[in-house]
């Protein structure tokens, strides 16, 4: 039997289930309340300049699934593109993530990996024994010098509160390497889409089975002329607030324009406090084999987000926890909804995982349906 079935939003989470549905023979609407499809991961070619534009900030695609690798490359071609990001720190330029040559340039040195390795320990706070906070865990790994000058203003700037507000586990693991490598992720698989992101979701979306509507918001009241809804809008957002509003950060991008090669890379953090941004974004250099005389740059700021605001970063601290357990009780009481995607589980997903989670979401929703059973509010507890 054919099911009629509404996907709330048009980026990746939406696409990547709509297309596997519609593929089972369902019918499937797709609504966007924005004018594009690909959700934050939209990229736009600015009429002025021929540049592609990673409208919410920069994204790069990186992973270790080979399935999810795969499938990306048979809707767009993807071309090596490997992120190495610099940071303005205290009046000199250094390479993130910090490594080697980060270390050699901060302290004048000449050192080989293990004599690098040997000089961190001495400047590591070992009488912090069992790191609570993330500053703790930055001084317990890097000690006062580099985290002052790679995490300290950067941290206050992006989360809006002192690191010793935040959790040890936002530094998990040892945030330096000992040898030059400066690509910024580890996945096997890196890259970029040639025709940019958004022209890999229109073809993910276009399919007979699916229907696309933009500018079209939905009202989650009406859920209930649908077989069945997968809301990728935001959790609370679904019940109208009720119970408060999960805490995000949001960002401000300030445009600007230059002709030829501003800064030389794609992006540069700053790390200083009393620089109100925290990155800028050179788009052009996303795109390294075009070639454009003019140039689109984003200067980055977070914030508070408000209502009226584009939620970005989950907070997830331990009030936001709380409420985010009282909402995910309400959800287990729909029945015809499966919420999905970065927002509808509030967590932070890259897009890799985004789209694996996607594809297993469809996978359960198909077995259940095939077998009667209901189908899942959560295809992973976002608890
Ligand atoms: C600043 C930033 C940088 C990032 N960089 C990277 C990166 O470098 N690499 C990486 O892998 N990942 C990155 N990500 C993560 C990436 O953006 C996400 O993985 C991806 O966007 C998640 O897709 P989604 O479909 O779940 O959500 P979204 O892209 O947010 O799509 C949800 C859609 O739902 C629509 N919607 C919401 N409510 C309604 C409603 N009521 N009616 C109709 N439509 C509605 C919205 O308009 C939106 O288009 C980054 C994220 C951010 C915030």
């Amino acid at each position: 039997m054919t099911d009629k079935v509404l996907m709330v939003g048009a980026g990746l989470s939406g696409a990547v289930i709509g297309r596997r549905l519609a593929e089972a023979g369902h019918s499937v609407t797709v609504m966007d309340a924005r004018d594009h499809v690909a959700g934050n991961c939209h990229t736009r070619r600015d009429p002025q300049t021929g540049v592609l534009v990673h409208v919410y900030g920069p994204h790069i695609f990186h992973t270790d699934d080979a399935e999810v690798w795969e499938y990306v490359n048979t809707f767009e071609t993807f071309l090596p593109f490997k992120n190495r990001v610099k940071t303005t720190s205290q009046g000199a330029v250094y390479s993130l993530p910090i490594n080697l040559h980060t270390i050699n340039q901060f302290y004048g040195r000449t050192f080989r990996p293990e004599e690098a390795r040997a000089f961190i320990e001495t400047q590591a706070d070992t009488s912090i024994t069992d790191p609570q906070t993330f500053e703790d865990q930055a001084l317990r790994f890097v000690g006062p010098d580099l985290y002052e000058a790679f995490f300290k203003g950067y941290t206050e700037k992006q989360w809006g509160c002192s690191p010793t507000e935040l959790p040890a586990s936002i530094l998990k693991r040892l945030p330096v390497r000992f040898n030059y490598d400066d690509n910024y992720f580890f996945h096997r698989f890196q890259g970029m889409p040639e025709g940019g992101y958004t022209a890999m979701v229109e073809r993910i979306l276009d399919h007979p089975g699916i229907d696309v509507h933009l500018e079209t918001a939905f009202d989650p009241a009406d859920a209930g002329d649908w077989d069945h809804v997968f809301w990728s809008g935001p959790l609370d957002g679904f019940f109208g607030y009720e119970l408060g509003r999960l805490g995000y950060r949001t960002l401000d991008f300030e445009e600007f324009r230059s002709t030829g090669d501003w800064q030389g890379c794609a992006v540069m953090n700053y790390g200083d406090r009393d620089i109100p941004y925290t990155r800028i974004t050179e788009h052009k250099h996303f795109s390294p084999w075009e070639s454009h005389e003019g140039s689109v740059l984003y200067r980055e700021f977070s914030r508070e987000c408000g209502p009226d605001d584009i939620p970005y970063y989950p907070i997830r601290l331990v009030a936001e926890k709380a409420m985010l357990g009282d909402y995910v009780a309400r959800a287990k009481d729909q029945r015809n909804v499966t919420f999905v995607g970065r927002l509808g589980t509030y967590r932070y997903l890259d897009m890799d995982v985004t789209i694996r989670e996607a594809m297993d979401t469809a996978a359960i929703w198909l077995e259940a349906r095939q077998a009667g059973q209901p189908a899942p509010v959560f295809a992973r507890d976002p608890l």
